[in-house]
This record gives C-alpha cells, structure tokens and sequence, in this order.
C-alpha cells in the first residue's frame, strides 16, 4: 500500500495529513495525486466519502506553495454545485494549508460580497466558489481568471442536475487555455463526458467503485406503506417514522432523515419537533446562517434530526452519523447511493430506513438495481394498529390549512391499512456487502431513465435557464417567485424575510 510518504506532497502538507490523522491514502487520492502532482490533467470519478476532497486539494496546495498570489488573479479556482460543499472544501483546505502561507476566498451566495472582494483584492491563492457567485464576481469587474492555473470542477454530476453547465463552459473559456484541471463526478452523463472531452487534454482517468458497493457496514431496510386514506396517508407516513426511530431506541443516537421535496422537510422538521423530537430542517430555501447554525449543532450533537433535501445534504460530512431515514424513496437511484452514504462512514455502523409507497415501487426497483442488491424488507410496525390510526387532527391542518380536499370516491368503506400485504414477504434485515472501492474498478452507473425520475420537480433538478446568465443580478431578478433552491441561487428575499416565511 502506498503511502502519503511516498506521494511527493509538500513536507508541510504532509505534515497536515499526519495531523488529520490519516494513515494511508485513499484509492482516489493514490491515483488522482501523483498526475495531479505532475502538471496533468485528471478526471476523478468518485463520490463524496472517498476522500476526493483530498485528491484535489492536497496536490493543489502542494503545487500552489511555489508561488505566490497576485492582486485581483487568483492562482486556483474550485467550483462546487453548493454551498455547503464549497464551505466544507474550504474547511478541507484550512486543514491542509494549515503550515502553509496560502490564502483563500470563498464565493457563494449568502456571504458579503464585500469581504471577499476584499480578500480578492489583496490577491488569493485559491478561490472556492459556487459557479453563479463566481460569474456575478466576475461580472462585477472585480475579478480576473486569467491568473488561474489550477481549476477544479467538483461533483460535476451535480451541476449537470442544477443546470450549471453553460456556466461552468463559460468559466472554462474565462481561465487561460494552459491551466490545468482537475475535474471530479460521480458519473460520466454523456454530457459530462463532452465536457470533459472540451477541456481536459490527455487527462489521468481515476475511477474508484461506487459509494454503493462499498456500504457493506450499512444495514438497509425498506418498509412498505400505504396510508389507510389517502387524507390521512401523510400524518400516517409521519408517524411511521417516528415509530421506526422510536423502534431504533438507543442505537438511533442521530439521524438525517431525507424527503423529496423542500415543503415536507419543513413539514416532517415541524412535525418531529412537535412530537418532541429534536429536529431541525436544512434545505435551500433557508438562509445561510440558518443552514450553518443547524448544521453546527447536528455536527457537534446538540440536534439529533436533521431533516434534509438533497440539495442541502450534498457532499455533507457528518462523521459520526448512526441513522438515514428516507422519508420517500428518491427519485434518482444514484441519490439514495448518496444519502446512505452519510452513514456508515469510515468503516463505522450504519442503517439506513426506507419509507415506500406503492406508487414508488418503480423508483424502489430502480434502486435495488442500482445497488445490485433486493433491500430487504421490514414489516410496517403500525400494520396492526386497525383501525386505521386517527391521523392528529394538528398534524392535518399543519399540512394542508385550506382547501378542503374533494376526493373521488371510489375507495372501499373498508378501506384499511394495506401495507402488510403489499410488502413482500419480510427478508431478514441483511448488511449488503461488495467489494471495497479499486482504482479503476467500477462499472459505470446508468442514470435512471427518464420516466422513472419523480414526477414533481424536486429541489436540484429545477433547470437554471439556459440563455446565459443575463447579467448582473440574475439571482435576485430572474426567478420571480418561484424559488430555485439551490444554495446559490435564492431570490434575496427569501434571504431577508426568512424569520417572518417560517412564522407562518
Ligand atoms: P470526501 O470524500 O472528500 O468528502 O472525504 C470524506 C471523509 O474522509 C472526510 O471526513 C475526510 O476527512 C476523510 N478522509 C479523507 N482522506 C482520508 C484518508 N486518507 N484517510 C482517512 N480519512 C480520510
């Protein structure tokens, strides 16, 4: 096995590493670190959790401490799809720089444009950014690219889903042609590969198995559900999870419990809360210092739920994190891959709970075939609670408070909880096991196909418009109400009314 020793990395690096505690390289950082180290170009396939943060960013700074930074020019450029991923590569690069005399700005959404034009002012070594803040900079006339040396794409994947790939084509064709970059998906869409194709020349292709076949401490299981009436399914749904954490007991010491979409995380956070759950939302609708306190106090252990989007939870790392909760069962299989991955991290125990309806058993099977493996099935605990539970007459109304719900009735007056015969038959709660990630091992994930994707647009599928960014400003103008709720781009006053939105 090879060692960090070994890699060439900058003794004050190294140094860093040791600190950090790690003892050998990944896979990812064992090929991606001595071509990046070279001066090539490297085309990283891996997801979160395989340590690639590291693969970037260490033979960046490495080759970063040679020089020095120039006024207005940063040398590097990191874009990332979030926010939240964009702050977690700066705290990465804190960590490694910590003996070296570099510099950095951060540029996402929610933080004063003023400070970091000042930072950039003075000059920066590394400019971490997400790609629509990047270009308002660069719009502003406060920044030059043709300075950059090193850029780094991160999650490329992700952007693909946000529909921030003509930005980042425009920023490729902003930074010098000379440049080099490190480029990093978790898989290679066809658009993905023709950008790759545009702007990596020659470049070291790293690919480590995916996060999937790697989860063998995770534990997964699925329960089947089907509200006794459809006016009722969602207090019930509720319900079933807390039962499900309730079952968990002591095991569950914390949790990030995912939904589809943006109003049932507040809905659920609500609802948990109200049950006397410690539970707080995160998704890209919430303002910045919102997201940061919620996500300190999930990292440090004072919140025990975190009710998430997608969105908000890419890239995450919460060390230490015993449950995933999939309120619904995602959309896109390669999210669920994602979501499971936030626990059972570092060879630690893990379990993750899926939720399913009926009418999500296509994207159930989408999954199953993704992870190449059935997910064993638990039985409903509240199957037997006939009649139907009477659904909390607060939980209804803080759902749906107005339009009284016609619905046709072509129901059965018997109409009971199904959910017992539609699961099949109960499996034995089994850990999945698979190979542990190689270079150059995996086969290449297939995006679900279209029609199995939800129906409803969901946080980080809702496309950026495609005519360019149309100016200054286009994050506050262009969106009129309807909130595109990817980090960066939030209409401002969401950002400024956020105290008075939650209060009603
Ligand atoms: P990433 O995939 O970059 O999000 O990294 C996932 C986690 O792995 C982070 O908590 C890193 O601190 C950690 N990590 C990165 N490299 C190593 C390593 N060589 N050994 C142990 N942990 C690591």
């Amino acid at each position: 096995m090879t060692k960090f020793s070994e890699l060439n990395l900058n003794p004050k690096v190294l140094k860093a590493v040791e600190e950090a505690g790690y003892e050998s390289p990944t896979p990812i950082q064992e090929g991606a670190i001595p071509p990046a180290l070279e001066g090539r170009d490297v085309l990283g396939i891996a997801q979160t959790g395989t340590g690639k943060t590291a693969g970037f960013v260490l033979p960046m700074i490495t080759l970063l401490a040679r020089g020095r930074a120039r006024a207005r020019m940063p040398r590097s450029l990191v874009l990332c799809p979030t926010r939240e991923l964009a702050a977690q590569v700066a705290e990465n690069f804190d960590t490694y720089t910590k003996h070296l005399k570099l510099t950095k700005a951060l540029l996402i959404g929610g933080v004063s444009f003023k400070e970091q034009d000042k930072l950039i002012d003075k000059g920066v070594d590394v400019l971490i950014a997400t790609p629509g803040r990047l270009l308002d900079h660069f719009e502003r006339g406060k920044l030059l690219l043709t300075g950059v040396q090193i850029m780094v794409v991160d999650e490329a994947d992700r952007m693909l889903d946000m529909g921030f790939i003509p930005d980042i084509e425009r920023i490729f064709s902003l930074t010098p042609f000379t440049r080099q970059t490190l480029f990093f998906s978790a898989t290679m869409a066809p658009e993905i590969e023709r950008i790759t194709n545009t702007f990596l020349s020659a470049p070291a292709r790293i690919e480590v198995a995916r996060q999937a076949t790697a989860s063998e401490t995770i534990e997964q299981v699925v329960v089947m559900f089907k509200g006794s009436r459809r006016d009722r399914e969602a207090s019930e749904k509720r319900k079933l999870l807390r039962t499900l954490i309730d079952n968990e007991g002591e095991k569950c010491t914390n949790a990030i419990i995912f939904c589809n979409r943006k109003t049932d995380v507040d809905i659920v956070a609500k609802s948990l809360k109200k049950n006397g759950y410690d539970a707080a939302p995160i998704h890209g609708d919430l303002d910045q210092s919102q997201r940061t306190r919620t996500l300190d106090g999930f990292r440090e252990g004072s919140l025990r739920f975190l009710v998430a989007s997608d969105v908000a939870a890419r890239g995450l790392d919460v060390p230490a994190v015993s449950h995933v909760f999939n309120f619904d069962v995602p959309g896109h299989p390669e999210d669920y891959v994602h979501r499971i991955g936030r626990t059972g991290r570092a060879g630690r125990e893990g379990k993750a709970m899926m939720i399913c309806n009926p009418r999500d058993e296509k994207n159930l099977a989408a999954i199953e075939t993704l992870v190449q493996k059935p997910i064993p099935r638990l039985d409903n605990p509240l199957a037997s609670d006939t009649p139907a539970p009477q659904a909390d007459a607060a939980e209804v109304a803080e759902e749906q408070p107005s339009k009284p719900r016609r619905t046709r009735s072509r129901r059965k007056p018997d109409d009971a909880p199904q959910a017992v015969q539609e699961a099949p038959a109960k499996a034995e709660a089994q850990p999945v096991t698979a190979p542990a990630p190689e270079v150059q091992a995996a086969p290449e994930a297939k995006p679900a196909p279209e029609e199995q994707r939800a129906p409803e647009p969901r946080e980080e599928t809702k496309p950026r418009s495609r005519g360019g960014r149309g100016g200054r400003g286009r994050d506050n103008s262009d969106n009129g109400n309807k909130v595109v709720g990817m980090g960066d781009h939030m209409p401002s006053f969401i950002a400024l009314s956020f105290e008075d939105r939650s209060a009603s």
